[in-house]
């Protein structure tokens, strides 16, 4: 490995160069910082891909406090109140941020921004770019200004697989780039490395989202919260692709609706209907599949020939797979999509392990709860990363030995890790096969192989799954189905995990009665 990338060492690193990971970077200049990103900068990033864009209150019949309550009653009880007001308040300022670094949002008349509708928001409140080229607009701006930036160095094709801890403080991170391994190092340590979703066999994450962030910061021995809530989004493109192609909650906004083969519209006497949340209408989908029926959204009539124009990138896909989405229900099934839970972090994204913080989708801040809002995940990234840097800027620590050297783990494969965490922590979850879905997980995480990392965090969830005894947001047991009394949100250790793993026998409402 390059001696020559030791002139990085005592920069801040940033692992990720998705909406997080670069915001971060930004808001940290002109201090030096390292981003690490195993794929190119703008690539294989969930950013990249999201359609619907950004929630803010901007409207003239909206307000932080609005967006706050819709956050809170997506959350189900488990989002942390004083987070979600902080973030709303913060929203409208963030959007301005990311207009004044250059994202063309899309605009209407005297050059306001032009508002989306989507699942559970009161208000149109969704700002976005391109129509649904949002992700690709705001990873357009945010490289360019990464790369214009100084104090930014931009280490492309390097993947983080350990954190290097000494006296239970971070000191470096150990990267393999093209040429071999090295350890950066590095007291102050940033992990935006995003979504689980790539442990899934039905995401729409790209299939490189593997919880890496979750995996260096599970074995450093950092604290993680709220595992077990992960996000199933309603409508993925019912088609062969993996990833699966998203056809954005934004569709229903316009007025799409739900159907099945016979023409049936069934969700009409939900509340919400098509708008009800996310886990709601998953769940709905869920069921009339498993009825044998297969299900479409039809936007034939709200959007016609409407549908190009303001879904180019879903009119493309569809195109592609033969559907014209302005005549031809389009086919949808839920797919894994996004992780409430993460690293678990205070106010200021600090983590429990010293020198480490959490930023996007990898940080479980609180603000989501049980089951996020649409939309209000590019832009919590956003405001946090201004907490963050705000936080590592003004945190000093004594300087330490440098970091001892570590032998790297191979390059992560989560092939055996997909059908089992698919089995048994989707839509629908019960004791028994998440304690069978444990007890395979385990070995796996224990062992060295490529499987050991995508197991481990896999573990995780599924033992956090287990452990919560009822039904609440995304997270639904079909032997809990109901709500517990009281709403308290979870931490795990990856140890904890382990010693858990050693007790996987069911649990069924029988024996918890009796136990
Ligand atoms: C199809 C789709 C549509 C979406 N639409 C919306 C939307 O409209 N609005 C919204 O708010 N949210 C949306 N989301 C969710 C949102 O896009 C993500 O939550 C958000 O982009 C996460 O940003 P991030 O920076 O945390 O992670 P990412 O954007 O996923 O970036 C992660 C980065 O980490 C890097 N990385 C990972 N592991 C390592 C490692 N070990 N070493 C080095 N680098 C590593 C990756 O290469 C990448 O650069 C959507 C998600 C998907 C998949």
């Amino acid at each position: 490995m390059s001696a020559g990338l030791h002139t990085l060492d005592g920069r801040v690193a940033i692992v990720g160069a998705g909406v997080a990971g670069l915001m971060t970077a930004l808001r940290l200049a002109p201090r030096p910082v390292v981003v690490v990103s195993k794929a190119a900068a703008g690539a294989e990033a969930s950013t990249l891909w999201a359609q619907g864009g950004l929630a803010a209150a901007l409207g003239p019949d909206d307000s932080p406090e609005l967006h706050a309550a819709d956050t809170l009653a997506a959350g189900d009880g488990l989002c942390a109140p004083r987070i979600v007001e902080r973030f709303t308040r913060a929203a409208p300022q963030a959007i301005d941020e990311l207009a004044r670094l250059g994202v063309a949002f899309d605009r209407v008349g005297a050059g306001g921004f032009a508002l989306g509708l989507e699942a559970a928001h009161r208000r149109r409140r969704i700002v976005h770019a391109g129509g649904d080229g949002t992700g690709r607009e705001l990873m357009r701006a945010l490289v360019a200004a990464a790369r214009r930036t100084p104090s930014i160095r931009l280490l492309e094709g390097f993947e983080a697989r350990r954190l290097v801890v000494e006296d239970e403080a971070v000191r470096g991170l150990l990267v393999v780039g093209p040429a071999g391994s090295l350890v950066l190092a590095a007291d102050k340590i940033v992990i935006a490395a995003g979504g689980i979703g790539g442990l899934y066999e039905d995401s729409t994450n790209p299939r490189g989202s593997l919880g890496q962030g979750l995996a260096l910061a599970g074995r450093a021995g950092a604290e993680l919260a709220d595992l077990e809530f992960v996000q199933f989004h309603p409508t993925a493109f019912d088609g062969p692709a993996r990833p699966m192609p998203l056809v954005s909650e934004a569709v229903r906004g316009e007025g799409a609706v739900l159907v099945d083969e016979t023409g049936e519209r069934f969700m009409a006497d939900i509340p919400g209907a098509e708008l009800a949340p996310r886990d709601v209408v998953a769940r709905a989908i869920w069921r009339r599949r498993a009825a044998g029926h297969r299900v479409f959204l039809d936007a034939s009539r709200a959007l016609g020939e409407r549908f190009a124009m303001r879904f180019p990138v879903i009119a493309a896909f569809c195109r592609e797979a033969g559907i014209d989405p302005a005549r031809q229900p389009i086919p949808v099934r839920p797919a894994a999509h996004y992780h409430m839970g993460g690293i678990a972090v205070d106010e200021e994204g600090r983590s429990s392990l010293r020198g480490l913080w959490a930023c996007g989708e990898a940080a479980a801040t609180g603000l989501h709860g049980a089951n996020r809002l649409a939309s209000n995940s590019l832009i919590e990234a956003v405001v946090f990363a201004g907490l963050v840097a705000e936080s590592v800027a003004g945190a000093s620590f004594a300087r330490g030995a440098p970091p001892r050297p570590v032998k790297s783990p191979p390059a992560a494969d989560p092939g055996a890790v997909r059908p089992i965490l698919s089995a048994a922590a989707g839509v629908m979850r019960e004791g028994e096969g998440l304690a069978r879905a444990v007890a395979s997980l385990a070995p796996l995480a224990l062992g060295a192989g490529p499987a050991a990392d995508p197991a481990a965090v896999a573990l995780m969830i599924a033992v956090a799954a287990q452990r919560r005894e009822e039904s609440r947001g995304a997270h639904c047991r079909t032997d809990f189905p109901d709500k517990a009394s009281e709403a308290r949100r979870a931490t795990l250790r990856l140890d904890s995990a382990l010693a858990l793993a050693g007790d996987c026998a069911p649990t069924t409402p029988e024996r918890r009665a009796s136990a």
